[in-house]
């Protein structure tokens, strides 16, 4: 697990320090649609510096507890606390604007923009959320300017789609666009950056990649990390720990060695999923 970063490394939201124990704490997480219990009793933390892996067999509740997390469903029961904060049934833009972003797969991308103007896009977007800071006392607008385009370069370099970056988005490849997807995610500045199923449609190769820059941002651009996916390759690769669900629950929690050699973990996939 890599160090606590500085908080002028890792976005806005992170001044003021991150409290002991987890940056995001999730506890007794539960969620049921009529009478499925997608998700129940869920408890799990990501650290500061932390890539965690949420995975499981089909049906195993993986993206309801995501989407509880985000703010897209309100718990049934359970709490999400963010840097020591209630912040449980907060809106998708409330949770965003505290630090807990998500990527969106293609619906954000405008693809007739170059990879930069998607990205400088992306920027304005997060910028017109605090207004007020561009009309601080002695605070120049094309400071902002030079700032956000900066930042959007810096993005992209790490992204690694610096060769790309007067590229409109149409002519990407299915790699690049999902990396330009986590590019855009990136320009809200989050403090934890919460991935579902990010290297879908990619072949292994591109997978690769993806995990390799994946493990360059926690560290340079975001604090931790959360990844859903069904990539078993990609998970273990780049993965501190790594917490299983099966038919909503928490089935193991631990490190990526630990957890594949584990009997059940073995059995939960064996076995599938949904019944
Ligand atoms: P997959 O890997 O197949 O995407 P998952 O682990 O993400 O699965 P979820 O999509 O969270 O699992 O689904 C968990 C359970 O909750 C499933 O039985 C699913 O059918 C059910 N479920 C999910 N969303 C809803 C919904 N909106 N309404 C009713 N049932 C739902």
């Amino acid at each position: 697990m890599s160090a606590v970063l500085p908080a002028t490394e890792i976005g806005a939201a992170g001044a003021g320090g991150t409290p002991a124990g987890g940056v995001l704490q999730v506890r007794g997480l539960s969620k049921s649609f009529g009478g499925i219990h997608a998700v129940k009793d869920i408890s799990f933390d990501v650290n500061p510096g932390e890539i965690v892996g949420l995975i499981g067999p089909n049906g195993a509740g993986k993206t309801t507890c995501f989407n509880l997390i985000t703010g897209f469903y309100t718990p049934s029961a359970g709490q999400v606390q963010f840097r020591g904060n209630d912040v449980t049934g907060k809106a998708p833009y409330e949770m965003a604007r505290l630090g807990i972003v998500r990527s969106f797969q293609k619906t954000n991308i405008l693809k007739s923009l170059t990879v930069f103007e998607n990205v400088v896009t992306g920027h304005y977007m997060q910028a017109r959320q605090s207004l007020w800071r561009t009309f601080f006392p002695g605070r120049r607008v094309r400071d902002t300017e030079r700032e956000i385009r900066d930042s959007a370069e810096r993005i992209v370099h790490t992204m690694g789609l610096a060769q790309r970056i007067d590229v409109p988005a149409y002519m990407l490849s299915c790699g690049e666009l999902r990396l330009l997807e986590v590019a855009l995610a990136l320009s809200a500045k989050p403090q934890i950056l919460m991935l579902d199923e990010p290297a879908a449609g990619l072949n292994s190769e591109e997978a690769k990649t993806f995990g390799e820059i994946l493990k360059k941002l926690r560290g340079r651009l975001v604090q931790s990390i959360l990844l859903v996916e069904h990539n078993m390759g990609l998970v273990m690769s780049v993965s501190d720990r790594v917490v299983v669900m099966h038919f909503g629950q928490k089935l193991v929690e631990g490190a990526p060695a630990q957890v594949q050699s584990d009997p059940r973990v073995i059995e939960a996939y064996l076995g599938g999923g949904k019944h």
